[in-house]
């Protein structure tokens, strides 16, 4: 009988010692989990400057006036690494921070936004049809590019030909986003880490295919100014329209931050 109680107590003994159970019941409670970091800053998308205003064209008068005022009024001009940076938990950004984008390269995106951007200190971000810059006129050439690089601007991949990515073939998505990042890359000698999707038209398969590219980030539209770190390959932009009035554009571009600094109302009416 002794042998089968001293039998049990080793079994007792060695099941309490390898319990799952009884080690997580031991240990501390498992910390809550962490929201994914967010920060907020709107990331503005334009086309066109000049011509008649419609939803891709703003006027040279207004996005003049929309540049100064930016500058006019405390905004910080960030690219979209320090944005995929802040979002990794790396330095925050500036206070009241904006990206300025504008897409597919036009030739006269040159002249008419560098004069307003470099006297508000403002810096924008290019995304560029690669192929386009080195064939069309109507866009901006390779020194063109050079040049808005050494004036600040940085500059991202649009692709190669502005296919719509989420219908091509694992070969040719491949070759949209990989070959223009090397040429614009050859070009410009220096990295290129970030994208734009051609009408902002992406699925699970592009944002994977774009991160084994190479690329940091990635922007798509969407309209929100909240960017949050489980979406670096969907970051959000607001689409300017040209058809906004001044105070159109002063709204979406404050609110964000009008928002953040309005204080939590307390659960409990204070005493
Ligand atoms: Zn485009």
């Amino acid at each position: 009988m002794n042998r089968w109680i001293a039998q049990l107590l080793i079994w007792i003994v060695v099941f309490t010692s390898v319990c799952p159970f009884k080690a997580r019941a031991q240990t501390e409670p498992d910390p809550p989990p962490q929201a994914p970091p967010q920060v907020v800053v709107p990331i503005l998308m334009y086309h066109h400057i000049g011509g008649r205003a419609d939803r891709y064209h703003v006027t040279q008068e207004m996005f003049e006036c929309q540049m100064d005022y930016l500058g006019q009024n405390g905004f910080t001009a960030v690219s979209i690494d320090q944005i995929a940076i802040a979002l990794k938990g790396g330095p925050a950004l500036s206070p009241k921070p904006i990206a300025i984008t504008f897409d597919d390269g036009w030739r006269r995106q040159f002249t008419a936004t560098l004069p307003a951007l470099t006297r508000n200190n403002l810096r924008a971000t290019f995304f560029i049809i690669s192929s386009h810059a080195e064939r069309y006129s109507g866009f901006m050439s390779f020194d063109l590019l050079r040049q808005i690089r050494d004036a600040g601007m940085w500059i991202g991949s649009h692709t190669v030909s502005h296919a719509h990515l989420p219908g091509l073939s694992a070969k040719r998505l491949w070759y949209e986003l990989r070959a223009s990042r090397d040429v614009l890359e050859a070009a410009l000698e220096q990295p290129v880490t970030i994208l734009a999707y051609p009408g902002g038209a992406y699925n699970e398969r592009v944002m994977r295919a774009a991160a084994q590219a190479g690329y940091v980030a990635a922007v798509a539209i969407g309209g929100q100014a909240e960017q949050h770190s489980s979406h670096l390959y969907a970051l959000q932009r607001i689409e300017v329209n040209g058809s906004w009035s001044k105070e159109d554009f002063i709204a979406v571009v404050e609110k964000p931050f009008a928002q953040a600094r309005s204080p939590i109302p307390s659960a409990e009416p204070a005493p």
